[in-house]
């Protein structure tokens, strides 16, 4: 596989043959330096090389620049990367304060209200020209201190301007970083990592892939952080990561990563260390293939090297060979365990859909409403729905866009207060919860009545 570029984030390398390095992403309110201080430490504690806390607004670049100083006077060099949105000003703001800068190209200057409409070639360089024109001081700013951008394209957030040239594919997603990777490299800046982040494992796969083919051909490949968004929580979110991840860098691709889970944040670095450390070891061919099923027998006492093992060894073989079925054996499993766990990867390689899918998002500081006993009663309610999908998200950021496939959806509001979604289409204002899950059980019921 081609190297990518290795350079510095604070005191840790990435790229090239450094070691892949595991970061994780805060979900306290990030006005509250204390909380976000305080759960930092438990994430590092936990192995977190990299945090990020997002900054939704100009309110919290000062409790960033807190959050920061705080943790370096309490003696944590771990790099610090401010998670923005919809905002130009709050990245330039905080691009002197932390180490790394994630943007979105989606929403940084382009929007997206699912409108479709047509550009000519010359409307379509002229948004990139203004998008240009407001990422050059930022990149100013970073090159001033020293500070990396991650360009981090979400399939859920991809802006209209491409998805209406691309489609919502892993093409689009490509393209959608080669804009900004075209604007950072004009500008002679070259601090740059890249994620291709979707909820369908296949799609992540595959953008990144081709990202990764497409930086090779261009002549320079930029360090790639993977991560599999709304994977959801329990053995669903870490199957599906592992699934995804796992592959990748089995391929030899991919220089850091996140996994995420909608549970505390600290659970996930001790998974995503496992995982790195787990794939080092496999090798495709400990898998036999016959027909369009894949076998895989091990002996793996401890249950999450297994789970890692057989998703990631799943999600390469669903990549490059379309397998149609799975069959595991571990003789230190119980039987029912593994036909679980079995039933589970196929789910997450959307090879057999034999549940209800759900989708939730990891939550961060834009969360206002407990996510996580939400997706709980959720999961607990709408269990026995084959084929179905619903999402739990914590916000529009990428709510609406990353469950824009699920049947049904809950979306965070304000305090306390959620969204319901049909497929695209929000159907109430922000209601309480209890309010909200009743509604979704008619609109559920309905739909089986209706089928
Ligand atoms: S969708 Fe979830 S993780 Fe993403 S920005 Fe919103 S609350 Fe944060």
């Amino acid at each position: 596989m081609h190297s990518t570029v290795q350079f510095q984030i604070g005191d840790v390398l990435i790229g090239g043959d450094a070691p892949v390095v595991v970061q994780s992403m805060t979900n306290t309110d990030t006005l509250d330096v204390a909380a976000s201080v305080a759960q930092c430490e438990r994430m590092i504690a936990a192995g977190a090389q990299m945090v990020r806390l997002t900054v939704p607004t100009m309110k919290e670049v000062d409790t960033l620049a807190q959050i920061h100083k705080v943790l370096r006077q309490k003696g944590y060099q771990t790099p610090i990367v401010a998670d923005v949105h919809f905002n130009p000003k709050v990245a330039e703001a905080v691009a002197s304060i932390v180490e790394k800068v994630r943007v979105n190209p989606g929403n940084y200057t382009d929007k997206r209200v699912f409108a479709s409409f047509t550009m000519t070639d010359a409307e379509y360089k002229a948004a990139i020209e203004r998008m240009a024109e407001r990422a050059r001081p930022l990149l100013d700013i970073c090159r001033a201190h020293d500070t990396a951008i991650r360009i981090g394209i979400n399939q859920g957030s991809l802006c209209d301007r491409i998805l209406n040239r691309y489609g919502n594919t892993p093409e689009a997603m490509v393209q959608s970083a080669l804009e900004w990777l075209d604007i950072c490299e004009a500008e002679d800046f070259h601090k740059i990592v890249i994620s291709m982040k979707s909820s369908n494992v296949q799609t992540m796969m595959e953008a990144t892939l081709r990202l990764h083919e497409a930086m090779r051909t261009r002549g320079t490949s930029y360090p790639l952080h993977l991560g599999v968004t709304e994977a959801g929580c329990g053995i669903e979110g870490r199957v599906k990561s592992a699934a995804g991840i796992g592959a990748l860098l089995m391929m030899g691709v991919g220089d850091t990563v996140r996994v995420s889970l909608t549970e505390p944040p600290e659970n996930e670095s001790p998974f995503a260390r496992h995982l790195v450390q787990t794939v080092a070891a496999l090798r495709p061919q400990d898998a036999n293939e016959e027909g369009q099923t894949l076998y895989y027998t091990a002996s793996i006492p401890d249950p999450e090297e297994w789970l890692i093992s057989a998703s990631a060894m799943a999600g390469y073989a669903y990549y490059h060979h379309h397998i149609k079925d799975l069959v595991l054996q571990n003789d230190c499993m119980p039987k029912s365990q593994v036909e679980e766990l079995q039933a589970t990867i196929l789910q997450a390689c959307r090879i057999r859909m034999s549940k209800t899918e759900f989708i939730s998002c990891p939550s961060c500081g834009r969360t206002q409403y407990d996510i996580q006993s939400v997706v709980a009663l959720v999961k607990a309610r709408f269990a026995n729905h084959p084929g179905l999908k619903i999402g739990v998200m914590g916000c529009i950021v990428n709510g609406p866009g990353e469950m824009a496939d699920a049947d049904y959806g809950i979306v965070g509001a304000s305090q306390g207060l959620v969204c319901v979604y049909k497929a695209k289409e929000k159907l109430t204002n922000p209601i309480p919860i209890p309010d909200a899950l009743n509604m979704l059980e008619t609109l559920i019921a309905e739909t089986a009545v209706s089928l």
